[in-house]
């Protein structure tokens, strides 16, 4: 069986490795480097934490599991835990209603004390009117560079082509299957076409005639858009994640942070990226002073907008396009937490089998002018 894949991000890399695995000849088509598209500009957060419906907390929930199998001592992974505060009653309310209901369906979360925190994340300056505080330990942070690093060679030792530097211009079905056209003239023949052009997959059902399931960018601060800002490396101690009233923080690496405003986003433009001396920037250490001891030095050197690639329903899509069974599309928000199970579940389908978790993500519920429910920008600690 021969496959051709668009995308090598996380999610294209995972599925090409297990495709491999299971004896396909498989060929991804990159137009520019690894990883350089959303997968590099990511809070890389892996969590089920705020997932709904059910299926959408079942999928994440799975998606935690594979990366702990296939992470093993890699080191793109470190199940770090997450602390939560709330301070006003606004967002008390709904981290009390999230926790039971998380507890209720056996995700680790937990009320801690002051005290408890300050052990878990010695750093972290607690405000006066805190009085709700939650551990969720099974979360991880991802270092989603490294994470590509990994697929990259266990792609080489599967025998998957990679050709970087080569835009996929065309599509032409040629009877079960399809012809993947390159900007060089190369023309590859496929038994499957998998999409994981993440957020350009619009482009790739445009060229298939069929039709497109994704948001696109319309105006800054809408909800394909957020900013991500990283500062110098500080003598602070953060290992995990930190979410609080007015900022989310992970470590970044190298003792750098990676900071993330929620309430900042409304302003988040891509065709127009604040310098790291701007108002913004400055906005992102004061709140960072707030948040950790030891950050009386901090700077931003990178501010970043990021753009996900997000469906229209702001879920995931998974699954063949229903006018073109040849071409099977995979497009999700969160993919750095789903990568490694949509990478077996996708191979398995592509072989024939049917991954129920999948069930309520297949393409065909976004077809066309289907209604959806709109989702909304994540504008609150805890969202992505
Ligand atoms: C601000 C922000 C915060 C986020 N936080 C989290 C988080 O905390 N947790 C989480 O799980 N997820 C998070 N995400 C989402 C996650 O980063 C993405 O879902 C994931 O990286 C998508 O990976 P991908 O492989 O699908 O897409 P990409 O990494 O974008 O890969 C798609 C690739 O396809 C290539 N391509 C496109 N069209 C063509 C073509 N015609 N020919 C050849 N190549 C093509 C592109 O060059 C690109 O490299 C966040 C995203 C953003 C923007």
């Amino acid at each position: 069986m021969k496959v051709v894949i668009i995308g090598a991000g996380v999610v294209g890399l995972s599925i090409a490795v297990n495709l491999a695995r299971r004896g396909a000849e498989v060929t991804v088509i990159e137009r520019n480097s690894a990883g350089s598209g959303t997968s590099s500009t990511s809070y890389a957060w892996v969590n089920a934490n705020n997932k709904e419906p059910q299926s959408y907390f079942d999928l994440n929930l799975a998606g935690m599991r594979a990366h702990a199998e296939i992470a093993g001592s890699g080191a793109w992974l470190q199940q770090t835990g997450h602390v939560e505060l709330a301070t006003d009653d606004a967002h008390r309310f709904e981290l009390e209603e999230r926790t039971a209901r998380l507890q209720q369906m056996g995700y680790p979360a937990e009320h801690i004390s002051a005290s408890r925190a300050r052990e878990l994340v010695p750093d972290l300056l607690i405000p006066d009117d805190c009085d709700s505080i939650v551990s969720f330990a099974s979360e991880s942070c991802c270092y989603p560079l490294p994470f590509v690093g990994h697929l990259l060679r266990e792609a080489a030792l599967e025998g998957v082509t990679i050709l970087t530097g080569l835009n996929v211009e065309r599509l032409e079905a040629r009877g079960h299957g399809a012809n993947v056209i390159l900007e060089d003239g190369t023309v590859l023949a496929a038994n499957h076409v998998v999409s994981a052009a993440g957020r350009w997959t619009n482009q790739i059902t445009a060229l298939a005639g069929v039709p497109p399931v994704m948001f696109e960018f319309t105006e800054p601060g809408d909800v394909t858009v957020g900013y991500l800002t990283i500062t110098n490396p500080l003598p602070t101690s953060l290992t995990g994640l930190v979410t609080s009233p007015r900022l989310n923080v992970r470590p970044a690496g190298g003792g750098r942070l990676m900071l993330q405003a929620l309430d900042l986003d409304v302003s988040a433009d891509p065709t127009c990226v604040p310098d790291t001396s701007s108002v913004i920037a400055t906005e992102f250490i004061d709140r960072l002073r707030g948040v950790l001891q030891n950050t009386a030095e901090a700077e931003i050197v990178e501010l970043q907008v990021g753009q996900r690639a997000m469906p229209r329903d702001g879920l995931s899509v998974i699954g063949p396009a229903e006018s073109a069974p040849w071409l099977y599309l995979v497009a999700t928000h969160s993919g750095i937490t789903l990568a490694p199970l949509l990478g077996s579940g996708v191979a398995g389908e592509i072989f024939g089998d049917s991954e129920p978790l999948f069930a309520d993500f297949r393409p065909s519920r976004l077809a066309g002018d289907k209604v959806v429910n709109v989702p909304e920008a994540p504008r609150h600690p805890g969202e992505q």
